[in-house]
């Protein structure tokens, strides 16, 4: 617990001993400052409503006159129950009190009374959680609700808050100047604060709320986009003067033309390339938007800038996938592509390792192998890592160290909601594929029951027979990968039976060692297997075009993100393709996702709607979220004042302005206490 020079202790706020400290203390409440900024992270609504509009279930407040004597009674020791009738404009209600029993002497017939409770629609009965005598009152309407700690009560809290406005406001002071809030209409920051705390109306609360979203983000965002110029500027990166020719002339021999989105982040990417500073981008775009080309342009602009590149992906068989693409695409304009992956040892890594020391290797693709120790490039300029989002941070860090600061390009086909993208990757430059190449047939998605599986298996069956291959994702048990595994041996053993004599199944999942991983994947590939079975480790870029058909078990326990990565999985090559959800789910909510997915086919569409569902917590899964916590912002509904402030903090740190005028002065310390300056070690 430290306390700055310049603040004072929560002891001299009247009414706050030793002890009550120590217990603030335990809460983060060290100084009144702190004190005034502690803020409510819910409040109740105490407001009026006509029972006609409320539903069953739903807690309300009404006001209205005592209609019966109330009446008391005991069970138990302790126990009781006190009722009494209520008139509410034409409603007459009971209201019931448990435990409650001194409430009797507060009510009599004809009194007006406010009571807050549950609503009991059918029975016309309130379940009294909150009594005051009299009639409405205004003020209370709404009732902060704070996070609290030991012996610490809410009311108690509020008081020495109000205590704190009433000697000490003049501590709270504004942060941003004049000209923002002038801009927006911004509430000042000592008003907005009062207002969180002891708000008179719902408008007066929207509006201070308003103002601190603006400040967290603004705040955010000035130090996020501070970290992204200073590592900009003080990461040397190599200025690679690629061969515009060259780089024309291959792209005319593609066998397609790019869309209009690849073209515009082939632009992007291309100009930081040839910028002084290191390129740190993130490459988004749905699955089978194209991204592989724009990898392969890139690779090639750096060859002809006489560098070498190398793409890095999660796993092996990825590897020689890629592999394979790229040579179809680099070779015929002469550049030498390698595959590096720990089936390559001895005698052969060895050489591969000596000519890409000597610059023979042009472009090197393979696993984390690439980032062993023994790994020497003679001038890397560029990598590529594919689905970025498996790799650790520390990988990708050796990576980027590597060699001289080569560019990094961050690929993923996990479409991130943009506000989320700006927040979490709010330190590096983003370009998005928003354009599916033409001509793609759209994957049909169907939502099935668990009862109608034996004609969900009959439809499989024909897909099988007329030659084409199947995908079968497996129960979903959270946090279990060992009960998945179960899962995926129970379902598979079925599977055999089923096809037994007809088609042949295999199994995958994640308990399997790599080698049979791979073997699996291989005799997919090769249609020597016809049904692949398998856990949810399918779900990175695999690409088996003769797969039309895919199955999914509990579709309702995935989310949306992840049943788009692994339907991705299908609709890879010429012939329709279909998407099978079996689900039960059991809320409107879980049903209202197994619809979206048979409605849409757009990555970023249903990450969207998966964010606005799940929350933002849940949406990189429970392990490491990444996310910065907001006390008044919410990134999901708040993402337009999000925005603006990103732009807003954007042009500041590019301003000089910023880093000259005495207005910025509380933002420019506020960076230099966040740790974020000029010149400062960055990574
Ligand atoms: P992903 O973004 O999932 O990595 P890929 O790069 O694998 O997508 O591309 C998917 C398929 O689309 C590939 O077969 C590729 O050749 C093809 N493709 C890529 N760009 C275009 C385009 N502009 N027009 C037509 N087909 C394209
Ligand atoms: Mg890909």
């Amino acid at each position: 617990m430290k306390i700055h020079s310049d603040e004072l202790t929560i002891q001299n706020i009247k009414g706050i001993g030793e002890e009550t400290a120590l217990q603030l203390n335990q809460m983060g409440i060290n100084s009144v400052q702190d004190l005034l900024e502690y803020l409510p992270y819910r409040y109740e609504d105490y407001r009026l409503r006509d029972l006609e509009e409320v539903d069953h279930d739903e807690r309300v407040t009404v006001e209205g006159k005592v209609h019966s004597e109330p009446s008391l009674m005991y069970y138990g020791r302790k126990k009781s129950r006190l009722t009494v009738r209520i008139l509410v404009g034409r409603y007459l209600i009971q209201a019931v009190f448990f435990n409650q029993p001194y409430l009797k002497k507060k009510m009599a017939l004809h009194d007006t009374v406010t009571v807050t409770g549950k609503w009991d629609k059918n029975r016309q009965v309130i379940t009294v959680q909150h009594f005051q005598a009299g009639p409405h009152n205004k003020e209370g309407d709404f009732e902060p609700v704070y996070s609290l700690k030991g012996n610490v009560k809410n009311n108690t809290l509020s008081k020495f808050i109000k205590k704190a406005f009433e000697e000490y406001s003049h501590l709270v002071s504004e942060n941003l100047p004049a000209a923002l809030l002038g801009k927006y209409k911004l509430m000042n920051r000592e008003e907005a604060l009062y207002q969180l705390h002891f708000p008179h109306s719902p408008s007066d609360m929207k509006q201070a709320r308003r103002r601190f979203v603006y400040e967290e983000f603004l705040l955010f965002q000035l130090k996020m986009q501070a970290l992204r110029k200073f590592e900009r500027e003080h990461s040397s990166g190599i200025q690679q003067h690629y061969d515009v020719e060259k780089l024309k002339g291959f792209t005319d021999t593609l066998p397609f033309p790019l869309t209009g989105a690849q073209k515009r982040v082939v632009n992007e990417i291309s100009a930081d390339m040839k910028s002084p500073y290191r390129m740190n981008r993130l490459l988004q775009g749905d699955v089978g938007s194209g991204k592989t080309v724009v990898a392969a342009i890139a690779l090639f602009s750096s060859v002809t800038a006489g560098y070498q590149g190398a793409l890095m992906v999660p796993t092996e068989i990825l590897a020689e996938q890629h592999a394979e693409s790229m040579s179809e695409l680099l070779s015929p304009a002469g550049l030498s592509v390698a595959l590096l992956t720990s089936s390559v040892k001895g005698k052969r890594r060895k050489l591969l390792l000596e000519k890409l020391k000597e610059g023979e290797v042009d472009i090197l693709i393979g696993t984390h192998a690439l980032i062993q120790d023994d790994v020497e490039f003679k001038s890397l300029g560029l990598v590529v890592t594919d689905e970025q989002h498996r790799f650790g941070v520390n990988q990708r860090r050796i990576l980027r160290e590597k060699g001289n600061s080569p560019d990094v390009l961050f690929m993923t086909a996990t479409p991130i909601p943009r506000t989320l993208a700006i927040t979490v990757f709010g330190e590096m430059d983003v370009s998005i594929i928003d354009e599916m190449p033409a001509g793609r047939k759209a994957i049909e998605t169907h939502w099935a029951k668990a009862d109608m599986l034996p004609r969900v298996l009959t439809f499989m069956d024909k897909e099988l027979d007329q030659g084409r291959q199947a995908y079968v994702i497996c129960p979903l048990i959270e946090e279990s990968d060992k009960l998945d595994v179960q899962n995926a041996i129970d379902v598979y053993n079925q599977l055999l039976v089923y096809f037994q004599g007809r088609y042949k199944v295999g199994l995958m999942h994640g308990r399997l060692h790599p080698d049979e991983k791979d073997e699996v994947m291989r005799r997919f590939s090769s249609n020597d297997l016809q049904v692949l079975v398998s856990t949810t480790v399918v779900e990175v870029g695999v690409n088996v075009p003769n797969a039309t058909f895919m199955l999914i078990y509990d579709a309702e326990r995935f989310g949306l993100s992840q049943l788009h990565q692994l339907r991705g999985r299908v609709g890879r090559g010429e012939n329709q393709s279909y998407c099978i959800l079996l689900a039960e789910p059991k809320t409107e909510v879980g049903k209202e996702r197994m619809k979206i997915m048979t409605e849409t086919n757009d990555g970023f569409v249903l990450s969207e709607k998966d964010l606005e569902l799940r929350g933002p917590g849940d949406f990189f899964g429970k392990k490491q979220s990444g996310l910065p916590e907001f006390k008044v912002a919410d990134m999901v509904h708040d993402y337009r004042a999000l925005e603006v402030a990103r732009d807003d903090a954007a042009s500041l740190i590019n301003s000089e302005s910023f880093w000259k005028n005495p207005e910025w002065e509380r933002l420019r310390s506020y960076l230099a206490e966040a740790g974020v300056m000029e010149g400062e070690k960055l990574d």
